[in-house]
């Protein structure tokens, strides 16, 4: 259950999910690696079966390793409580499943994490749940896409790949009124950058993999849920048997206490390199809400407190040849898919690949970054010498 707020996210994220005089006086809590758990008495196991036992009954539910991270991420974000599950896209379909039955329609942005849109196709459908896709920038106009069969409006703002920020009040606003829950992919803001209940979501999705882990070595998920959403939810989580382990709890819990820190740096950094490579005439936009005159900056100021180091470049047109070359050549930026950790990161990214229910419209190649921690003049001396490639 989430603990009551009391302190600004720097602090809390210092402090939250953490009882050293439970742990023999140890500031961070231990790995707890478990699997039976013993009772005392025959009373204590006959409890248990009844579910009235206090104590952990079984290594897959409720290790303190793994409550406490919950327990802290409920709290950041503002909502009632959560559940840790083995990565990002688990918590994404794990959260789908325990809020549709066959029948029901969903609603998902076109924007949305390409594996979430195929586990919606390829998945969900197969339990006879209908999906459609609606424009990212919608806004109150979803209102006419909700049927009365529509229980999810599925929101990921901004886009992980193409950063449209939603207007999440005024399509909480719509969803609600209709009986539709808001589920919320959050994980470029963090509970840090967007405060996800306070906006009108009913779930909050975090792949933990990304920011809150922070260094590249953990695969983790968080579902965070309103009070009216955590019964099903952990109904599922429970009989799923989905349960994040202890080892990577730990290694989110240690990403948790420099989240501030990291976030501020990441974002700084993509900052003024996002503003350096605005003036280089090899670009022809830059697509970063947190940016000043960059598309969705006014909904991104209206409602988020902070942002991140990921964001993307259109370039004008060029050669793939001429783009492969600069990103081959590249020292510091390397090529991934994932992002969020301490390390800057480059792909080709191709939105117009996936959308179905809007275009992409680029002039030219479009490349995503993910600014990590390195120094940012080294950063752009990178960048400056790649762009040198791909003019030649
Ligand atoms: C990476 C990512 C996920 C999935 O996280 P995994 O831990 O890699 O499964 C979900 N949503 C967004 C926006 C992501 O970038």
């Amino acid at each position: 259950m989430s603990e009551r707020r009391k302190a600004r996210p720097a602090t809390e994220v210092a402090h939250l999910g953490r009882d050293p005089h439970k742990h023999l006086g140890a500031i961070n809590t231990p790995v707890y690696r478990a699997s039976t758990m013993l009772f005392e008495r025959v009373a204590d196991l006959e409890a248990a079966e009844r579910g009235e036992y206090p104590g952990i009954s079984y290594g897959l539910h409720g290790l303190p390793t793994v409550t406490d991270l919950q327990s802290a991420v409920a709290t950041l974000e503002g909502g009632y409580a959560a559940l840790a599950v083995p990565s990002g896209l688990a918590a994404i379909t794990l959260a789908l499943l325990a809020v549709t039955r066959a029948g029901d329609h969903v609603l998902v942005t076109d924007s949305v994490y390409g594996p979430t849109r195929r586990f919606c196709d390829q998945q969900l459908t197969r339990f006879g749940v209908d999906v459609t896709y609606y424009d990212p920038l919608i806004a109150g106009g979803i209102e006419r896409e909700i049927r009365p069969a529509t229980k999810v409006v599925f929101v990921e703002s901004p886009g992980s790949l193409s950063f449209e920020i939603q207007d999440v009040p005024a399509i909480a606003a719509a969803a609600h009124a209709r009986g539709a829950l808001v589920l919320i992919d959050n994980t470029w803001a963090t509970p840090l950058g967007f405060a996800a209940f306070a906006h009108g979501a009913d779930i909050s999705l975090q792949a933990s993999t990304k920011y809150l882990g922070g260094h590249s070595d953990v695969m983790n998920g968080i579902i965070v849920c309103s009070q009216a959403t955590y019964p099903r939810l952990y109904k599922l989580w429970t009989d799923m048997g989905v349960s994040a382990s202890s080892d990577d709890c730990f290694l989110a819990l240690r990403g948790l206490r420099t989240l501030a820190v990291r976030l501020e740096r990441h974002t700084r950094s993509a900052l003024a390199i996002a503003e350096w490579l605005r003036q280089r005439a090899e670009v022809a936009e830059v697509i970063f809400p947190a940016l000043p005159g960059a598309r969705g900056h006014d909904l991104w100021k209206r409602d988020f407190t902070g942002a991140c180091g990921l964001f993307g470049v259109i370039l004008h047109p060029v050669a793939k040849a001429r783009v492969d070359a600069m990103l081959d050549g590249l020292r510091l930026f390397k090529l991934g898919w994932s992002w969020g950790g301490f390390e800057s990161l480059i792909i080709p990214a191709h939105p117009e690949r996936i959308r179905t229910a809007t275009r992409w419209e680029a002039t030219g190649p479009y490349l995503r970054l993910h600014v990590g921690l390195e120094d940012t003049q080294d950063l752009i001396a990178d960048l400056e010498d790649g762009l040198a490639r791909l003019a030649s």
